[in-house]
């Protein structure tokens, strides 16, 4: 079932032009430089070619929107051939938040005595009415931070008021909230909260795959995801038979990964294999993942266009309520209409590309998103408006 790989190819050759890295950096970007090599990339895509060459088409979801960023600034369409299909997955956490959240998070804003901690990317995503960006710059108290310690620190420092993380992220994110939680509790800070948002990816992929729309051949599996929950996360696969590779979100991590699901279709295989050893391991990260389920539990949790996915979210556990911003401030999350011209939903579900939307360009712009595709650097209609 588990097999893992080597890049055992890669050795570094000057490649000019390709990155465009910058001579004064190149020392300290070594370890980046030899995965973007151009001539090992085009012997990768010779391999490709022939041996998807007289085949039908394949198609493979790259779960993570890190890959889709990856694939299309790279421009490494140019390097597959025609019949080799990349389709975009849920895996932008920012693109799969309800609106009702955002909207539930202005509310929460508006309270006078709350300040808003949140990622950056999350500013820009519209809610129903508004989004933090429009409410920051109305007076309300919403910053940006890096970390969710940032948001701890800045209770500490506000002892007089609530400070409200906004919890939104995959499998990657969630331990380091969790870790968060577990220090406000030893520091006893009674003012900090987080409104968890955090996903899971596997219950995504299994409905995914459980919809009749969508037809895949394989999976490009999300790196930093695998990094926390292992190889190990994606037995599930097996019984829906469709092989998966664990890739590294550098170009020629890409490349390798395509040629290993190609050959694993040609050869009827359906395992996952390990690409990016370098940093997955069989099991994952057991520290991170007994942080995150000491704090967290599974949960039901609807998607942004996807809709409500059974056990696919994370609740804070009632022994730590205390911290838990949805239980204190009493929040309640509203059914929203959805703007049917946005085709967020399709896009996630990768049964529609951005082009398909006929808001795309035209009216929705990074500058003037009207989905959250649009907003983060992992949307993938913010990613075609910027390379494609
Ligand atoms: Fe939604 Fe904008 Fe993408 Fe259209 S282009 S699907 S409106 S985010």
């Amino acid at each position: 079932m588990f097999r893992s790989t080597n890049l055992a190819i890669l050795t570094r050759l000057d490649s000019p032009g390709w990155e465009g890295t910058c001579p004064a950096s190149k020392a300290a970007m070594k370890y980046i430089d030899e995965f973007r090599d151009l001539k090992l990339a085009k012997n990768l895509s010779a391999k490709i070619e022939k041996l998807a060459r007289g085949r039908g088409r394949y198609n493979f979801m790259e779960v993570c929107g890190t890959h889709t960023n990856t694939f299309y600034r790279f421009g490494l369409a140019k390097l597959l051939p025609e019949n080799i299909r990349l389709i975009s997955g849920p895996g932008c956490p920012v693109c799969v938040t309800d609106a009702s959240y955002i909207d539930s998070a202005i509310t929460l804003a508006g309270s006078g005595d709350t300040i808003i901690t949140t990622f950056g990317d999350m500013i820009k995503v519209p809610g129903s009415k508004s989004s933090l960006y429009r409410e920051r710059a109305k007076g309300r108290n919403i910053r940006i931070v890096y970390s969710s310690l940032d948001a701890l620190r800045i209770a500490e420092e506000n002892p007089s008021k609530d400070v409200i993380f906004l919890g939104v992220g995959f499998e990657t994110t969630a331990p380091t909230v969790a870790m968060a939680i577990i220090e406000a509790k030893k520091r006893r800070v009674r003012n900090f909260f987080v409104y968890s948002a955090h996903k899971l990816i596997p219950p995504a992929m299994t409905a995914i795959l459980k919809d009749k729309n969508v037809a895949l051949d394989g999976f490009i599996l999300p790196a930093h995801v695998s990094s926390i929950i292992g190889a190990d996360g994606y037995k599930f696969l097996k019984k829906f038979n469709i092989p998966g590779v664990i890739a590294g979100f550098e170009p020629l991590d890409m490349l390798q990964g395509i040629l290993l699901l190609v050959m694993d279709v040609n050869s009827g295989k359906a395992g996952i294999v390990n690409e990016y050893n370098r940093v997955v391991h069989k099991r994952g990260n057991k520290r991170a993942q007994e942080v995150m389920q000491r704090i967290f539990a599974p949960c039901d949790s609807v998607w942004r266009g996807i809709g409500r996915i059974p056990k696919s979210g994370l609740a804070i556990r009632g022994e730590f309520s205390d911290f838990d911003a949805e239980k204190r401030f009493g929040v309640k999350k509203v059914k929203i209409p959805i703007d049917r011209r946005c085709l967020c939903g399709e896009v996630i579900k990768g049964v529609k590309l951005p082009e398909d939307c006929r808001l795309f360009r035209k009216v929705c712009t990074p500058d003037n998103p009207k989905g959250p595709c649009m907003v983060s650097s992992e949307g993938t209609c913010g990613i075609h408006f910027r390379y494609k």
